[in-house]
């Protein structure tokens, strides 16, 4: 049965507390041995201090490479973008572990079996295949596409900076599921410490929950996690996904949880803007099949554009979303955005919005384009 842990932050003690939640899950002798090359992925790849929770805490990434090393292993920390150099600088990290930006990392071309988003050639970095133990070190957050951010949506850092549109091409769930396919992480910190509740990666505001959540499985993790936002994990689609391809559970009572009670800790955050509808009375949408996560995208960057008063002067712009047929009839004056792939056969009448589902700032840049403001 996978297991999960939740600890409390007692009195600033983050290396405690991480030290107690691996502890609780057997120890770090559990999973590595002396010797063994440990690659740690945290969340890094922006330059923000911690405290802003859009990072993982480089306390935390310490906590997990001294336990580590205590057992003579290798240590790698590895992050997309020079911003992992930047946001370790102040540690003592470099002593103990090697660091490494994957954009300067040597990667070879994998294929993922069974891949139903990256089911090509993929540049991944090779000490991702080389090492003996995974560790993902994630920071907990809402996200308006995929609903949460967490473990599994972390090994997204691992694609080379190029491949961010792509996956949003070939299908961003589908995507994170794949990678996960092809390095399920060994052990899972969760730093939510400070966690990022609200419309991310629109307007995002930091939430201090003073947590850790470890596991052996980044899909169980996941799923108590959805749980502590608010979601029922059946209702996220990656989760849903890794788990019909046998990644892990998301079911409760397939997880044994340690530490914390879960229950007092549930539904805290702010969700992500994922609804459409308040915005369909004052700017015509015509999307008749759209799925999930278009329409979640679709409403984190209307209320992006809403923050920046752009939907105030909207009045000959429709947007048409998802799988349509036939293009309806609108004044010939009016503008269309046509967002996401199942639109791409009607691009030529209109602004097109690649992606499945687009990004959501994508409306943004749409809408400006439109509105003759780039
Ligand atoms: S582009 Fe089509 S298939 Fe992809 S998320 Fe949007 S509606 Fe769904």
């Amino acid at each position: 049965m996978a297991q999960v842990s939740i600890v409390k932050v007692e009195n600033g003690n983050i290396k405690g507390a991480v030290r107690e939640a691996v502890d609780l899950l057997g120890g770090m002798g559990r999973f590595v041995k002396k010797d063994d090359l440990v690659l740690l992925k945290p969340n890094l790849f922006v330059n923000q201090p911690e405290e802003t929770g859009l990072i993982t805490s480089p306390s935390v990434i310490e906590a997990a490479a001294m336990l580590a090393k205590e057992l003579g292993a290798r240590i790698v920390i590895g992050e997309r973008t020079e911003n992992v150099y930047h946001n370790l600088a102040d540690t003592d990290l470099a002593d103990i572990a090697e660091i490494i930006s994957f954009d300067e990392a040597p990667r070879h071309d994998i294929r993922i079996d069974g891949a139903r988003g990256l089911y090509f050639d993929v540049p991944m970095p090779k000490v991702v295949g080389e090492c003996d133990v995974f560790i993902s070190i994630p920071g907990l957050r809402t996200h308006a596409l995929t609903l949460m951010s967490n473990a599994m949506k972390n090994l997204m850092g691992l694609l080379p900076r190029d491949y961010t549109q792509l996956v949003h091409i070939c299908g961003l769930n589908e995507s994170i599921v794949d990678l996960n396919m092809y390095r399920p992480s060994d052990l899972v910190i969760t730093d939510a410490i400070i966690a990022t509740e609200g419309n991310f990666p629109g307007k995002a505001k930091a939430l201090p929950l003073n947590l850790i959540i470890a596991g052996d499985n980044p899909v169980a993790v996941d799923a108590v996690a959805a749980h502590i936002i608010g979601y029922q994990p059946d209702g996220v689609e990656h989760l849903v996904d890794a788990n019909q391809r046998g990644l892990g559970p998301i079911d409760l009572a397939e997880i044994e949880l340690k530490g914390c009670d879960l229950k007092p800790l549930c539904d805290q955050f702010e969700k992500s803007h994922t609804t459409i509808s308040e915005y369909a009375e004052r700017i015509p949408i015509v999307a008749p099949a759209i799925c999930d996560s278009c329409r979640q995208a679709l409403g984190c960057g209307l209320k992006q554009a809403e923050e920046q008063g752009l939907l105030a002067e909207i009045s000959n712009i429709a947007f048409v979303c998802g799988p349509v047929e036939k293009l309806p009839e609108f004044d010939s004056d009016t503008q269309l955005i046509l967002y996401g792939n199942c639109t791409a056969r009607w691009r030529h009448h209109g602004e097109y919005v690649r992606g499945c589902p687009p990004q959501a700032g994508r409306v943004v840049s749409a809408l400006r384009k439109c509105l003759n403001k780039e």
